[in-house]
């Protein structure tokens, strides 16, 4: 049965005609799911969040799905592209370029860290880089987007549950990088992210991020967005207002390189650029 082929592994052999294009069989992994599954599991996602959004007695189109393919080859695109999913999201800047060249017709996201000189392959690459946690990151992004005659959209990635594991910047830094945002050209912010910690209860994180989100609002009404929720905790994250989550697992399987997760929601992986 083909599966999906993991980002690491060797393309060559294992390959057979699948609707005029070449499919990669299963590695000795085992990583991934069938296309056929992929498609099935997306569905179900999308149930998931409608059914959300209907539970907080929101309406289901405000809420954005992006699936997370990090990890996953292109072959993982091409069937989410197929499906209809045209939001993609991507943690690495390699990755995001090398699936870029072997696909047509995504709307990349960029959710994971980003060092200043990766930023030239994710600027105008991608439709929203949804972590943007200090200055300087967007000043360099303000500067390439400039020098190609675009806006770059961002989110302010905070670190609403202080874990200090993860990116993001303080609850109360991050009025101050909106407005250095809105003071740099080439660079807009168009709302907020955050992961919640592992282990913790998401909720609460994800109120704290809407309470940030509707008091800058309020004085700077570009902001709106809320990207929160992954696969173990998107109902938490819709019912806090979530206007953007990012599945990875729920809809492609365990990842790759996922070493030992526990299928739960503390599965919080945080993909860096190092
Ligand atoms: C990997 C990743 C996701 C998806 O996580 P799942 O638990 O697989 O749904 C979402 N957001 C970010 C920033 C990620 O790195």
């Amino acid at each position: 049965m083909p599966t999906l082929t993991p980002m690491s592994s060797p393309s060559s052999g294992d390959t057979t005609a699948h609707d005029g294009r070449a499919t990669t069989l299963s590695g000795e992994r085992g990583a991934g799911k069938a296309p056929r599954e992929v498609a099935a599991s997306l569905a179900a996602a999308r149930r998931r969040v409608a059914a959300a959004a209907e539970h907080a007695g929101r309406s289901p189109g405000d809420v954005t799905l992006v699936v997370v393919t990090k990890s996953f080859g292109a072959d993982a695109v091409r069937v989410l592209l197929d499906a209809g999913q045209v939001d993609i999201g991507e943690s690495r800047a390699q990755e995001l370029n090398a699936k870029r060249g072997e696909t047509a017709g995504a709307r990349w996201h960029f959710v994971g860290r980003l060092q200043r000189n990766k930023v030239r392959d994710v600027v105008g690459a991608t439709t929203l880089i949804h972590s943007v946690d200090r200055a300087e990151l967007a000043t360099e992004i303000g500067d390439r987007a400039s020098r190609q005659g675009l806006v770059q959209r961002v989110l302010v990635q905070v670190n609403a549950g202080g874990d200090p594991a993860k990116a993001g910047c303080a609850p109360d830094e991050a009025a101050a990088l909106v407005r250095r945002i809105r003071a740099t050209p080439g660079i807009a912010c168009t709302g907020l992210m955050t992961i919640p910690p592992a282990g913790v209860d998401a909720g609460p994180v994800f109120a704290r991020l809407r309470a940030l989100r509707d008091d800058l609002g309020r004085r700077y009404p570009e902001v709106q967005s809320l990207s929160m929720g992954m696969s173990g905790d998107v109902e938490e994250a819709v019912a806090e207002g979530a206007t953007i989550v990012r599945l990875g697992r729920a809809v492609l399987g365990a990842r790759p390189d996922d070493a030992g997760h526990d299928g739960g929601r503390t599965a919080r992986t945080e993909e860096s650029e190092r």
